[in-house]
């Protein structure tokens, strides 16, 4: 069992001010949280200069992402280091996603930005039904979406300044590796939490 915050923007997203190391070092210091995923807005390079610095700890793991603005919402995709294919249509994004073996995720579908319904109309992987800058109607709202499309529920942060990593996180059923975490949320492994404090700074 691993525990992950899935959605957090660093520099590389132009409305973020957490530095790479910063994240890094929080993940190094937290008790339990030590897996996290980079999803910058329509941009790879955060992921990847987090997930390089990562790699020298071998008790913590960054999954690379990115949450690409299309024209019907944010999705985020779990398992890439590489920019899906233009035009970035809802379809085109998702597609993507599965042709790398990674994890599309409606992100905040209820919010500023969000897909809302027409999240219906779409193959994804998983619904984000706690994302930490969304209200609790909202995160209510997407819970029920991802109960009636009968997908997976992940949690996110979505932080952009270093108070708020972390503020939720999932309870995954797999050890410390991408493929085992993205296979399990594919399979509803993943469970949505509020963290009620125990940060380590
Ligand atoms: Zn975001």
């Amino acid at each position: 069992m691993i525990q992950a915050d899935f959605h957090i923007h660093t520099i590389y997203s132009a409305d973020s001010i957490i530095q790479p190391k910063t994240l890094v070092d929080m993940l190094v210091a937290h008790n339990f949280i030590k897996v996290a995923a980079v999803t910058d807005h329509d941009s790879v390079r955060g992921c990847k200069a987090t997930c390089e610095l990562a790699s020298a700890y071998p008790d913590i793991l960054v999954i690379p992402g990115v949450e690409i603005s299309t024209e019907h919402g944010d999705v985020v995709i779990l398992g890439t280091d590489e920019l899906p294919p233009k035009p970035w249509t809802p379809e085109v994004v998702i597609d993507f996603a599965k042709s790398i073996d990674g994890v599309s995720i409606v992100a905040h579908p209820f919010r500023l930005y969000g897909m809302g319904d027409k999240a219906r109309n779409y193959k994804v992987d998983a619904i984000e039904v706690l994302n930490g800058g969304s209200n609790q109607n909202a995160n209510t709202q997407a819970k029920e979406l991802a109960k009636s499309l009968n997908l997976p529920g992940t949690a996110g942060s979505d932080a952009h300044q270093v108070s708020e990593l972390f503020s939720v996180y999932n309870k995954v059923e797999a050890s410390l590796d991408i493929d085992e975490i993205l296979k399990a949320i594919r399979k509803g492994c993943v469970s949505s939490q509020v963290n009620r404090g125990s940060i380590c700074f």
